[in-house]
């Protein structure tokens, strides 16, 4: 199979969109009408230009209306079929893609729809040209893939194919079990898209939502493995309409566009590409702390019941842990200065454990994601760095990884880990600016085993926050992420005060929350403080004795409850932090806590408007240059 995009899926006139695709790495597109109808050289010229880019034109496409038409009105469509193909010659493409019409007009039945394809492949043929059909999920007559295969069958021209269209196919929710009965050399075209399941009409659905295989919510995989059974050999073409893709730099969204393809190929049984690994958890968490931090954020730490167990021998890092918890305090002024916010305390990087991290290694490159090596980074450890497309950094760690970590460059450890109330962390919270949110959803899922959730919204004072979570077959790794286009939502001053992506909240999870909230409130660390009305309602919400609901708002601990247990969560402010330590005690509770997140940006904004100060209204430049610890 062979990659290709079609040039809808991204922004930018016609030579903008051919460039940014040919430089993603695909030598494949499919030119869409209204990219050359808009373009102000010829269309010989059209051809040419992406014949000089090393692009095969797959198809022209989409020709609508076409089929079910009388009189006039079909003589008049064939003519302009004829029009489609004197472009065709001149473009240097062979195949039209014809999609199931929606024309007032068009009158159903497989006898009159069958002679029409009929004479449209018999005049294509004439001009050594193919055609292809696809069912238009939103189509009069013909929507569903079975159908337009039923046709194609039936008009019998070598010449004449079907199109497989990933979101016609999901959104009307039809089987899949006829696609390995189709032979491959009669599928002329697949064109895939996800999309994340929403409940709307599949028209405005498909124009404004569709994403890149592994942003959405269809289960594409299953769909590769049905097309790999035809023996299907041809093009598999991203087809995308997407609003943000339209506002989006066309270079990235190739370059995703180009990652996602990749992601489809490593689905094919041959594929050399390494499996795809559950994240089982979170092996460390490192902070970056500038001096005027560093003290309190050992006492913070210290109030939360870590302690320090070890410290690197030549590198002023130290590593702090509890249960299962370890967090890495990074000291180092010329390590510090690399990071995104280095004014503040933020996470400079997190490790995560999986079964094999060179396998996850290999995976992440092989499908077109930044690795950085030790040896590049003239590091003293062992770990390689996956980068983030956002320019976020997580070491692949296994076991062995793991061991050899706290063996060699934290050998020094005298102190015992903490055995505190907190265990695990629950999950981690991030902030990611709006254009790179997809982009990021397609790394930690191409890469790695995990569930996205569906997207909820969360209001902030300041405007609507979009949350998705992604999370693995066990418990162990829970990744909330947040993106905003309103820009004065909590979201987006994390990023405007770290000058990037950042981590929002660390959440930590307490066997004992009120003991865990009971020492942090004798140590003075200081907790977010939340409103006096919010405990107002939780006595009438959830019946809650009154002196249970007392001490909830003595140590302004937040409470939710599902129909599967119940959650309570608080969060402390590191001083100078761009980001918040939550304490989370889950009993049952799946979620994280969604019900209460406009109380916790709430009360994040009102702290903020008291400390307006450490707004930095001009972000630093990215990073360019990463040192390792
Ligand atoms: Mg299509
Ligand atoms: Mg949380």
């Amino acid at each position: 199979m062979t990659p290709s995009i079609a040039t809808v899926s991204i922004s930018g006139t016609l030579p903008e969109k051919l460039e940014a695709i040919a430089q993603a790495g695909y030598q494949a597109v499919e030119l869409f009408e209204n990219d050359l109808l808009s373009f102000s050289g010829t269309v010989r010229e059209a051809g040419a230009l992406a014949s000089s880019l090393g692009l095969t034109i797959v198809t022209l496409q989409p020709f609508r209306d076409f089929e079910g038409l009388e009189g006039l009105q079909r003589q008049r469509v064939m003519d302009y079929a004829e029009r489609k193909f004197d472009l065709m010659e001149e473009l240097n493409t062979s195949l039209l893609m014809v999609c199931s019409s929606i024309h007032p007009d068009a009158q159903p039945g497989l006898s009159r729809t069958v002679n029409d394809f009929v004479e449209l492949a018999e005049r294509a043929r004439k001009r050594g040209l193919k055609v292809a059909y696809e069912a238009l999920a939103w189509g009069r007559h013909v929507n569903d893939y079975r159908d337009a295969w039923e046709i194609v069958r039936t008009a019998n021209q070598p010449n004449l194919g079907l199109v497989l269209d990933t979101f016609h196919i999901f959104s009307r929710g039809s089987d899949l079990e006829v696609i390995p009965y189709i032979p491959g050399d009669q599928i002329f075209l697949v064109q895939t898209a996800d999309a994340p399941h929403l409940s709307m009409d599949h028209l405005s659905w498909s124009r404004h939502y569709r994403c890149f295989p592994g942003q959405g919510q269809m289960d594409i995989a299953r769909f590769m493995a049905a097309v790999e059974a035809t023996g299907y050999a041809g093009y598999i073409s991203h087809e995308i309409f997407n609003d943000t893709f339209r506002m989006a730099n066309p270079r990235q969204i190739a370059q995703d566009g180009y990652r996602s393809s990749l992601y489809l190929a490593s689905m094919h049984q041959q594929s050399s590409v390494p499996l795809k690994q559950a994240i089982e958890s979170i092996a460390f968490i490192e902070l970056s702390a500038p001096a005027e931090h560093y003290a309190s954020t050992k006492q913070t730490l210290a109030a939360l019941g870590f302690a320090q167990i070890g410290h690197h021998p030549n590198k002023p890092v130290e590593r702090w842990a509890q249960g299962g918890i370890n967090i890495l305090v990074n000291r180092d002024p010329s390590f510090a200065k690399q990071w995104l916010g280095h004014d503040g305390l933020s996470v400079s990087a997190l490790g995560v454990l999986v079964h094999d991290a060179n396998a996850a290694e290999r995976r992440a490159s092989a499908l077109g994601f930044k690795v950085i090596r030790p040896e590049a980074c003239d590091a003293s450890h062992q770990m390689t760095a996956m980068q983030g497309v956002d320019g976020t950094l997580t070491y692949l760690l296994d076991i062995p990884g793991i061991e050899a970590l706290w063996s060699t460059e934290f050998p020094n450890s005298t102190v015992p880990i903490a055995d505190g109330t907190l265990e695990t962390v629950d999950h981690i919270s991030v902030s990611i600016p709006y254009e790179d949110y997809l982009s990021v959803v397609l790394q930690y899922r191409a890469v790695f085993d995990l569930d996205l959730s569906p997207a909820f919204d969360i209001t902030d004072p300041r405007g609507l926050i979009q949350s998705q979570v992604l999370s693995g077959p066990t418990p162990g790794f829970r990744f909330a992420i947040n993106g905003s286009h309103s820009p004065q939502t909590t979201t987006n001053q994390v990023i405007r005060r770290r000058g990037g992506s950042g981590v929002q909240h660390i959440a930590f999870h307490s066997r004992s929350i009120a003991h865990t909230a009971e020492r942090v409130a004798a140590a003075g660390a200081e907790v977010l403080a939340i409103p006096q009305n919010y405990y107002r309602d939780l006595a009438g919400k959830f019946g809650l004795a009154p002196a249970v609901i007392a001490d909830m708002e003595r140590l302004q601990i937040l409470f939710d409850a599902d129909s599967s247990g119940q959650f309570q969560q608080f969060y402390v402010v590191p001083e100078g932090g761009h980001f918040l330590f939550e304490v989370v005690q889950r009993d049952g509770y799946l979620g994280l806590g969604a019900a209460n997140a406009y109380i916790r940006a709430s009360a994040q904004q009102q702290r903020q408007h008291h400390a307006a100060s450490d707004i930095v209204e001009d972000p630093p430049n990215p990073i360019e240059h990463l040192k390792c610890l």
